[in-house]
């Protein structure tokens, strides 16, 4: 059985519904991609293929992307809830961190890959530190990542340099490990924690090496209100003079952006991530201006952030919240519908992160998550696109492939047992070192 989700081997999926179709059957290659989909295709297929999967009718989607995340903050989870963004941070999630050693790192992205995995996302847009673990998690788990170390210099110039050093390190590590599933991004972390010399760095730095770009933008009115206290000029604008708004840049959050604003992202061709637990449990006061940048011409893509604000991975639940959030923020039922929410979560995302994933099509990466259609909140199945984003959660995908490998099937991850029990007993110790400090 193990050897299933080892081998490098040609899958048939027979007998799925596609998202927005009919009945429908996938040939998976053995180098990873689909060779053919369509109705029928088993009969041809079926004696090429080293393993069958029974699709029993599931719905077949695109693989979930989370354009925003701090995976190893799994540890923290459920750590410090309810309080205010600023003494969330100073009195709990700060001070827990200081203590955060590379196994942890290591331990927590493990747990968030895991979650990732039986939630059916295959791909993420992570910023924390000691990446270098990080990605040895996420080799281990076979999904696909783009990292970035959180650079904050917060405006020392000594600092600056070190955090220079961290993320060349950063990406020269990534590249010696030649996995094309995972790649490296430059993460300056927001305009209030970094210098605009800090920035620029970043933005040569990412341009030189052809990498993506990784930055918080307008989570809060406070950001916008000082930017323009201390530069004179708007969040957006600043990181454009800066050089960081590019085609390879995902901003996150985005709350309280304004529409030249928006217009200027949609220049620039940067990918906007809507984090909206986050911003609803941090009460940002403010939902993520859809509307503009729709109008606009952004590209839209989802993210959880890290899970001590949300407090979990699940892409299912992000996208529902996502439409709750804009039809109640600015008061109109018909605002981001269902299918508009998926693209967020799957094709958006990887348009976002570069990847060439976020759609079934021959050609194209093995990426394929099956939700089961035998359950509750499945049933009836007048519209599977709706169901998927307004009844199911993470919980009812059964299957995940990523790159034509199988991660999950029927539920079963391999080694997810020593995962929750390392990860588990990592965060216990992790708070008893902060707490006899
Ligand atoms: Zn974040």
């Amino acid at each position: 059985m193990d050897d299933i989700f080892t081998r490098q081997q040609s899958i048939l999926i027979a007998d799925v519904r596609q998202a927005g179709g009919g009945i429908t059957d996938i040939f998976v290659q053995d180098d990873g991609t689909i060779g053919a989909a369509g109705e029928g295709i088993r009969r041809e297929y079926k004696g090429e293929a080293d393993l069958i999967i029974d699709g029993n009718r599931a719905i077949a989607l695109p693989g979930l992307v989370n354009t925003h995340s701090h995976a190893a903050m799994s540890l923290l989870r459920g750590y410090a809830d309810d309080m205010i963004l600023q003494d969330w941070l100073n009195q709990k999630i700060w001070p827990l961190e200081a203590h955060l050693t590379p196994s942890d790192v290591y331990w927590g992205t493990k747990l968030a890959c895991l979650e990732m995995v039986k939630s059916g996302t295959v791909a993420f847009n992570d910023m924390y530190f000691m990446m270098e673990e990080a990605a040895r998690a996420v080799g281990e788990a076979g999904i696909r990542a783009t990292l970035s170390y959180g650079f904050i210099d917060l405006f020392s110039l000594e600092k600056r340099e070190a955090e220079c050093k961290a993320t060349e390190n950063l990406v020269r590590h990534i590249r010696s490990l030649n996995n094309p599933r995972i790649k490296a991004a430059a993460g300056p972390h927001a305009i209030y924690t970094v210098s605009p010399e800090g920035l620029r760095w970043c933005a040569e730095f990412a341009a030189e090496q052809k990498i993506g770009i990784h930055v918080h933008l307008s989570e809060t009115e406070t950001e916008v209100n000082d930017c323009i206290a201390r530069y004179g000029k708007r969040p957006a604008v600043h990181l454009d003079d800066c050089g960081l708004l590019t085609q390879r840049t995902v901003a996150a959050h985005c709350c309280w952006l304004d529409a030249a604003e928006c217009a200027l992202l949609s220049k620039r061709g940067v990918s906007v991530s809507h984090n909206p637990s986050s911003n609803m449990k941090l009460a940002t006061n403010r939902a993520m201006p859809y509307p503009l940048l729709n109008d606009a011409g952004v590209n839209v893509c989802l993210g959880t952030d890290g899970c001590a604000s949300n407090n979990n991975l699940d892409m299912f639940g992000e996208a529902k919240t996502a439409a709750l959030l804009q039809k109640f923020s600015w008061n109109n039922p018909t605002l981001l519908p269902a299918h508009e929410a998926l693209a967020m979560a799957t094709v958006n995302g990887a348009r976002g992160l570069g990847l060439p994933t976020g759609t079934i099509v021959a050609g194209a990466p093995a990426d394929i998550v099956l939700v089961t259609a035998r359950t509750a909140c499945n049933t009836p199945l007048h519209n599977a696109i709706s169901n998927l984003v307004y009844s199911c959660s993470g919980g009812e995908v059964e299957t995940t492939l990523c790159n034509g490998r199988v991660l999950m099937l029927e539920r079963e991850v391999p080694g997810e047992e020593q995962i929750l029990s390392g990860a588990g007993k990592a965060a216990r110790e992790l708070v008893r070192r902060a707490q006899s400090a």
